[in-house]
């Protein structure tokens, strides 16, 4: 494991070893069977290249009607509870008693990308976000608070954990590209991206 601070981000380089990995994908399959993926569209109407559902209390939505945080998936059952190991990853790395309310779960294939974009769909911007990289290897972009600024860029393998609290809570941050079958998690390749927080 390494710590290694780019931007204000805490990269956790390989928290989790292979076998805490293979933990999480077993944990993720009842949630990922139970609440279908599916591509949202943005408000603007552009659908998103990323599949993606959601875990706990509060999943996060994107349509029509803009982003929100939602208690349903589009299919209009409740989100599944975010998975037990998930949830202890979360209290070891951020150290804190509260637990998430929300984990999004972004599946990219071959091509998939994440533009730059904030994490402010929350009430309560002190509480830290916490980013789970599993299978293919992700271009991760780290910027600052606001659009057009600088931006250093770093490679997430399957194992690593990105901690955005503090400057980096609102920190502008996306995915370029994947490196589609650089991993053997997935047995069809691609990369899942969890992302915890805390919404209300
Ligand atoms: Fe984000």
């Amino acid at each position: 494991m390494a710590r290694l601070m780019i931007r204000d981000f805490v990269v956790l380089k390989s928290w989790l070893d292979v076998a805490g990995q293979a933990e999480l994908i077993e944990a993720l399959r009842p949630v990922l069977k139970s609440a279908p993926p599916f591509h949202p569209v943005t408000p603007k109407g552009q659908t998103m290249s990323v599949r993606m559902t959601s875990a706990g209390r509060l999943g996060w939505l994107s349509d029509a009607q803009g982003y929100r945080y939602v208690p349903d998936h589009p299919k209009g059952m409740a989100w599944p509870a975010i998975p037990a190991p998930i949830l202890r990853l979360w209290a070891e790395v951020t150290g804190l008693e509260r637990q998430p309310d929300s984990c999004l779960i972004n599946y990219y294939g071959e091509g998939a990308r994440m533009g730059l974009h904030q994490d402010k769909d929350e009430a309560d911007f002190s509480w830290p976000v916490v980013s789970v990289s599993l299978g293919d290897d992700g271009l991760f972009r780290m910027g600052g608070p606001t659009r057009g600024g600088k931006t250093e860029s770093i490679w997430l393998s399957s194992g690593d954990v990105v901690v955005m609290g503090g400057p980096a809570r609102l920190a502008y941050h996306g995915v370029d590209r994947i490196r589609f079958k650089s991993s053997r998690l997935l047995p069809r390749g691609g990369r899942l991206n969890l992302t915890l927080r805390v919404v209300e």
